[in-house]
């Protein structure tokens, strides 16, 4: 007969862990009473330990859901005795007082302008002195709230413990004997639910502080009738000392003493119930009784859930079933993959073509810088147009000016600055997919991913720029060039050219067209101009004036009111710029691609520029190499690795669980998969409890 208690007591559990509904519940017995009624020492001497929260202060703030699991005694030796908070890790407890401590701590947690709170505290305990069974202890009626305390702490907790004995738990109402039952909460709340007193029992504590005939007259219950009796105790051990360890013994003796001697009242013959173990006992067939006649309906609820947990398992996962461990293997499996797609990007050529594409930028700015706005510029075209001149012949300041620009190009920082270009590349790559599926679900780990591959990349990036630096510095005194890498820069100082001319020309059309026509713009650019020659007299005039007065003068003149808004002044300014650009650029591209420039490098000194770009070529070959081996070859090794041990090795199965549920699908599938789990469990249970109990065969209902 215990088994069966024992197993719908484990039942029960799953079933809370399934899901709260009603439908899905097992009784239990829940505990009412006022304050000082005396309900904590009830549920003490029931456990046989003083292990609830004592004070002053309303110190039951939080249902207290209390498993008792009888633990049989093995060959002749008492089971230890102990209890477990499942929800908090502690493992077992031994020591009854560090269970009242934590008690007391938990439900000193809630906020006092709270004061008391839904959320129960799982306590179980385990020993050979109880019986099975599941109690709730709820916080005590008060009459009227103290002055620290909410003014609508009456009704929350009048609310709370009303949630509470709704069916089919069964309400074990505690009333003092020397309190008028008339007055007492626990039976006006249980008559409420329960008007016929079906599933209320009544406690009546304290019964030595009453005449014996009196208290014989409460339990005989013809006041307030109810179905399942009353029941006295007495719990209090009369002030002598309470052995901690083995509280019952004490008060068990006072107990016994006081009620044998009024045995014609409370003896057996008698018709009323007395003493605590009565209580027990009737506890337990109570709860028996009332959780086998829920069991049929139990099963069939238990079954419908499962039918359709089965059901939509099979219509939105086809049966497919997934854990924390393989989504969070896959994902990580999923981003070295992705991470391996990418580094096509980051192959040798690929980069070579990103840093060259870099250092084409800067070639150009060096011309522009040492060439384009040189006034004599017009007399290298000359010089090269002629084909009388021998490039030996050249003036040195071409010579020098060649120096300078190939200088220019090669002590500019290439080996920090490539480094950084390849490394800006990597360190989008991997932001790219931090922020994309399914990381967009798991922040932290994004935010992981990120960090420890900036910082890998961070320790690279140093080491790399010296040794491109290291590597190109011969190029910093001597470029030596081939004829196949001359006219190969020169095909591409062509193409560079061209492309910078169509830029220009579309720069000039996007302006034309924003002040209104070719026209429009050729009449601001005469303005322009003749503003730039009015503005060049005046300083003149400024400079060279005899007096102050005069100077004064001369700057006040300058400020003069525009014809055009400035907008478009600026415009002609561009336009005007581009155009001498195109001048210039058209002038070079026709040297570049003429016989003297095809002949081969011994004419640099007329072509920088196809010079230059095999300049640009060679430090682009080489950084490329470097950075090849000092960084990405590191990077794309350590990675993967890097992934495991930070992203993956560090979890334990909790955060796996956690990351996993991250992902909203995941945490779907999981859940229901879950869900369907226990409730097969359950359902595998109660059919097993038909071997137990064949009267209370469970059979389901089928549709
Ligand atoms: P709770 O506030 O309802 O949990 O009540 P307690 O269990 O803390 O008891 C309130 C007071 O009543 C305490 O001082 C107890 O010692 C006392 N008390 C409890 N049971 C008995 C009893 O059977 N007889 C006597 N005389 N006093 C009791």
């Amino acid at each position: 007969l215990m088994h069966l208690t024992r197993k719908l007591i484990e039942i029960r559990t799953m079933l809370i862990s399934i899901d709260q509904s009603d439908a899905l519940k097992l009784p239990s017995i829940v505990v009412i009473g006022s304050q000082s009624s005396g309900k904590s020492s009830v549920l003490e001497a029931i456990v046989g330990h003083e292990f609830l929260p004592k004070g002053n202060n309303m110190v039951t703030r939080r249902p207290i859901e209390l498993t008792l699991i009888h633990t049989p005694v093995e060959d002749g030796k008492a089971a230890q005795e102990y209890g477990e908070f499942p929800a908090l890790g502690l493992g077992k407890i031994t020591d009854f007082t560090v269970i009242q401590r934590t008690l007391t701590d938990l439900n000193l947690a809630v906020p006092a302008s709270e004061a008391v709170s839904n959320e129960p505290i799982d306590l179980r305990i385990y020993s050979p002195h109880v019986p099975d069974l599941t109690l709730i202890d709820l916080p005590g009626y008060i009459q009227i709230a103290s002055m620290d305390q909410p003014e609508t702490l009456k009704e929350k907790i009048a609310g709370l413990c009303e949630r509470y004995i709704r069916e089919p738990n069964i309400i074990l109402a505690v009333c003092a004997a020397d309190v008028d039952l008339a007055n007492s909460p626990a039976l006006r709340a249980s008559r409420k639910v329960d008007p016929l007193g079906l599933r209320t029992i009544g406690v009546i504590t304290k019964m030595d502080l009453v005449p014996p005939e009196q208290g014989a007259t409460i339990l005989a219950g013809n006041r307030y009738p109810l179905h399942l009796g009353y029941i006295g105790v007495i719990c209090k051990s009369h002030g002598k000392t309470v052995n901690k360890d083995r509280l019952s013994t004490v008060a068990r003796q006072n107990e016994h003493e006081y009620f044998g001697a009024h045995r014609e009242l409370f003896g057996k013959q008698s018709s009323v119930m007395a003493g605590t173990d009565t209580l027990r006992r009737r506890l337990m067939e109570v709860l028996e009784s009332s959780m086998a006649s829920s069991l049929h309906g139990i099963t069939n609820a238990v079954q419908l859930e499962l039918e359709e947990a089965q059901y939509q398992f099979k219509v939105q996962y086809n049966d497919r079933r997934i854990s924390a461990e393989s989504y969070v293997a896959e994902t990580m499996d999923t981003l070295k993959a992705r991470f391996k797609e990418y580094t096509a990007e980051f192959r040798k050529p690929a980069v070579r073509a990103k840093l060259k594409a870099m250092l084409e930028e800067r070639v150009m700015d060096v011309l522009e810088q040492l060439y384009w706005t040189d006034k004599r510029a017009p007399e290298l075209t000359a010089l090269g147009a002629d084909a009388r001149v021998k490039p030996e012949d050249v003036e040195p300041y071409w010579r020098y000016k060649l120096d300078a620009a190939s200088s220019l190009l090669t002590k500019s920082g290439v080996g920090r600055d490539s480094t950084l270009l390849v490394a800006d590349g990597l360190r989008a790559l991997i932001d790219s997919i931090a922020q994309g599926d399914p990381y967009s679900f798991h922040p932290r780990a994004a935010e992981r991913l990120i960090e420890f591959s900036h910082t890998l990349l961070r320790e690279r990036i140093g080491v790399t720029s010296d040794q491109v630096e290291n590597c190109i510095k011969p190029y910093k005194f001597e470029v030596e060039v081939e004829p196949r890498e001359w006219e190969a820069g020169r095909v591409e100082a062509v193409g560079l050219f061209e492309r910078e001319m169509k830029l220009c020309e579309e720069k000039l059309k996007d302006i034309k067209s924003r002040v209104g026509g070719g026209r429009r713009l050729n009449n601001l650019v005469s303005y322009v101009k003749e503003l730039e020659v009015k503005e060049r007299e005046r300083k003149q005039r400024r400079l060279t004036a005899p007096n102050e007065e005069e100077a004064a003068a001369a700057a006040d003149a300058s400020i003069e009111e525009y014809r055009y808004p400035p907008g478009q002044i600026l415009d002609a300014r561009h336009a005007m710029m581009y155009n001498d650009r195109l001048g210039i650029l058209k002038l070079r591209l026709v040297a570049l691609k003429s016989k003297r420039c095809k002949a081969g490098p011994e004419n640099d000194v007329l072509c920088p520029e196809a010079f230059l770009n095999v300049v640009a070529d060679k430090l682009a070959y080489t950084s490329a190499m470097f950075i090849s081996i000092e960084l990405l070859d590191h990077f794309f090794y350590q990675f993967p690795r890097e992934i495991d041990s930070r992203l993956l090795y560090d979890l334990d199965r909790k955060e796996i669980v956690d990351f996993a549920r991250e992902n909203p699908i995941i945490r779907k599938h999981l859940d229901l998969q879950e869900r369907k789990d226990k409730l097969e469990e359950v359902m595998k249970q109660l059919n097993s409890l038909a071997t137990l109990r064949p009267d209370v065969q469970p059979t389901p209902r089928r549709q």
